[in-house]
């Protein structure tokens, strides 16, 4: 591509699932900078230090550049040749189940739409699974019960017209940052919105609040049962709306009553004022919106939470008005589009289920495809250990490095190094996932590709180039459509451009979608290459792309929701108490992220303006609890659990709860010897979700 030095490009960061408008522009000596787009409803011309530092983030350093198979370069022709023909031989002998695909909310809805594809209409198969699992699974799960639909219902905007805001399990003000920014200049223009902080840590989020509950790990399921067993007992429920647009109050106000409110403070590990102060707060405010992220989702029960959440909205009528309803917010650029085009194991493309045979048949008909999976395949933790055990033989991870951040990250590396044939598409030549592939794939990187991303707000941007694809790296999308082609699939595959298959992604939303369906953008079938470039960001159901200011689309409004009778479902949940800590493992390690860093570092990781901020790995721990382990501020601490140990940086604070620690996922051995937090975490899982429990793992800590 050519660089018009004087134009800057409009396109999206590619970092949070805040979604910012970014303007990049290339000097003529090849400097590249960026700012914030004025014009992008996501920001309006904010961004925050990451996103400011992209430009820092963009150089060639490290970039795997060719194609290379078993350690030496290779060209295009016979690296994709073997790919094809592995993965079909494989297939052949052991069946469409031995091959499996790990992808990323890092790739955009075009690269993920061919991916799931191939995967799913063609191979036959629905090992597709995706990074996101880790991310946001839960909030899928429990707006499909409670929705019969995964529909976020709320903006951005209901974060400025809310009169109080409950942050979940949700450190806003690092991880993402401009909504943060958003709602602290709401709250300067009307000092009377309250804002309460639900989180174990005392986190920088908790500046702005108004209140902090420094809730028990897991304690969120009893917390809000104990809300909902409140409102029903104080008269504090919209009857109407749960009488007509909902079903199942009863038997969840049954199941809340199990805990009365000492039984909740205990749970909780909140005080009866504490929580007596938080419920009539609820109670009374009208327009409450109840954000939520991986506090919430990254738990062994992280779908009751989030089902518990929302059973107190539709209690309250509290959804799809403004200022008002659940809102789960997702950590990474596109895991929202990932969701659109049903790139996880249990979805199908468009919103659609594979365990509904109409939408299976709906979907084969669209494809013309000649083996539409008939059953979910494995979720993320469930596909490693089927790679561990044999199960899978041929894996291709695209733009994700789960050898560092998938929990029991070395029992993952185990399989990956086992399994019989690996390949990795990657922008990075030696991240410690690339290093195991027997096929490398250079991938184009963020500034260098076209496609779209959606945010948490189901708002749909374009990303866009702005540089050259460097050496011989190619689109994600191109790839796995070679890949396709090769193994016999053309006719389903003929897409030469990501216009074409934003085109067939947007058709296939609105084909035979009498309603019934959340997701439609079948405005967009018959997009040109013109308008795909020109396009502005929108936010669906919105049908009009340059509609960029107009006001924000709520979902529910009219109390219609996608279950067969068209109501909102109440799920019964009980609070189950749960230990998980013994004699040997006696703390509660809490996993996340630290404001300027992301995932494993493979991009954040060479600026050293954002290693300022926080330069090494670290661990949180309570006065007491340092004392207790003959730690002092700044040692140098071994965190084991059962799994692995890091070496770390001890930070003794009392923003950390009793019992608990706090570390950051960021660093690999790369960056610190031993840095791998990931070898501590467990495989544990949320039973309907499959998300693994993150925050939530019992370890040990003494002085090294
Ligand atoms: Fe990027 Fe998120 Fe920061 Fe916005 S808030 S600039 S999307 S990292």
């Amino acid at each position: 591509m050519e660089i018009d030095a004087a134009r800057e490009v409009r396109t999206t960061c590619p970092y949070c699932g805040v979604g910012c408008g970014v303007l990049a522009k290339v000097a003529a000596d090849g400097q590249v900078s960026v700012r914030g787009d004025p014009d992008h409803p996501a920001n309006f011309g904010r961004l925050c230090s990451k996103g400011s530092a992209l430009a820092e983030t963009i150089d060639l350093d490290g970039r795997l550049l060719h194609p290379e198979i078993d350690g030496r370069r290779a060209g295009w022709d016979e690296a994709l040749d073997r790919v094809a023909s592995t993965f079909s031989q494989t297939i052949a002998e052991h069946g469409p189940d031995s091959v499996a695909f790990y992808v990323s909310g890092q790739l955009l809805t075009e690269d993920y739409y061919v991916a799931n594809k191939l995967m799913k209409g063609f191979v036959g198969s629905a090992n597709i699974d995706t990074n996101s699992r880790l991310c946001m699974a839960s909030s899928v799960a429990g707006h499909r019960r409670a929705f019969g639909s995964d529909t976020v219902p709320g903006t951005y905007e209901d974060l400025e017209l809310a009169d109080l805001i409950v942050l979940v399990g949700s450190n806003l003000a690092w991880c993402h940052p401009v909504l943060y920014q958003r709602i602290a200049a709401a709250r300067e223009k009307r000092p009377e919105m309250k804002i309460v902080l639900v989180d174990p840590r005392r986190t920088m989020t908790a500046d702005i609040a108004d209140m902090h509950l420094a809730i028990a790990p897991d304690g969120d399921v009893a917390l809000f049962t104990g809300l909902l067993a409140y409102l029903g007992q104080h008269n504090a429920l919209d009857r109407a709306y749960v009488t007509e647009r909902t079903t199942g109050f009863g038997q969840a106000l049954l199941a809340a009553s199990t805990l009365d409110l000492a039984g909740v403070a205990e749970a909780t590990g909140l005080s009866e004022d504490e929580l007596g102060r938080f419920y009539s707060l609820f109670a009374r405010t009208e327009k409450t919106v109840t954000v939520y992220s991986q506090g919430v989702n990254q738990s062994s029960s992280g779908t009751d939470k989030v089902n518990a959440i929302i059973n107190c909205h539709l209690a309250t009528g509290r959804i799809g008005k403004p200022g008002a309803g659940p809102f789960s917010v997702t950590g990474q650029p596109n895991a929202m589009g990932g969701r659109e085009v049903g790139g996880m194991a249990n979805m199908l493309a468009a919103h659609m289920e594979i365990e509904n045979p109409a939408h299976r048949a709906r979907v084969r008909r669209f494809w013309n495809a000649p083996a539409l999976a008939e059953q979910p395949g494995l979720k993320a933790v469930d596909m490693f250990k089927a790679v561990a055990d044999g199960r899978i033989k041929a894996l291709w991870i695209m733009a994700t490095n789960p050898v560092d951040s998938m929990p029991d990250a070395d029992a993952v590396e185990a399989a990956i190094k086992a399994c019989p044939f690996v390949v990795v598409s990657d922008v990075l030549a030696s991240t410690d996932t690339v290093r195991h592939a027997h096929v490398r794939l250079p991938a184009t990187a963020w500034g260098e590709k076209d496609g779209t991303v959606t945010n948490s707000e189901r708002r749909i941007s374009r990303q866009r180039a702005f540089l050259p694809a460097p050496g011989e790296a190619r689109p994600d999308w191109w790839i796995v459509a070679e890949v396709a082609r090769l193994m016999g699939f053309g006719q389903g595959f003929a897409h030469v451009t990501p216009a074409q298959i934003f085109a067939e992604h947007a058709a296939l939303s609105a084909y035979e979608n009498d309603g019934a369906r959340d997701f439609d953008i079948g405005a967009y079938a018959g997009i040109e290459a013109e308008e795909y470039d020109a396009l502005a960001p929108f936010q669906w159901p919105e049908k009009d792309g340059q509609a960029a200011r107009s006001p924000s689309t709520r979902f529910f409004a009219n109390g219609n929701f996608y279950t067969p009778d068209g109501k909102a479902r109440f799920i019964p949940i009980r609070p189950v108490a749960e230990t998980r800590t013994d004699e040997k493992f006696s703390l509660i390690l809490n996993t996340g992220r630290v404001r300027d860093h992301w995932h494993t570092m493979t991009r954040t990781g060479k600026s050293p303006r954002l290693s300022q901020h926080i330069a090494e790995p670290f661990a949180e721990i309570h006065p007491a609890d340092a004392q207790h382990f003959g730690i002092g501020d700044a040692d140098i601490v071994r965190i084991s659990s059962p799994r692995g140990e890091v070496l770390v940086r001890a930070l003794v604070t009392s923003r950390q709860r009793q019992g608990s620690l706090f570390a950051p996922m960021h660093w690999t051995d790369q960056f610190a010897a031993k840095g791998r937090l990931d070898a501590l975490t467990a495989s544990l899982t949320d039973p309907v979700s499959g998300q693994p429990a993150l925050k939530h793992v019992a370890v040990r800590i003494e002085r090294f």
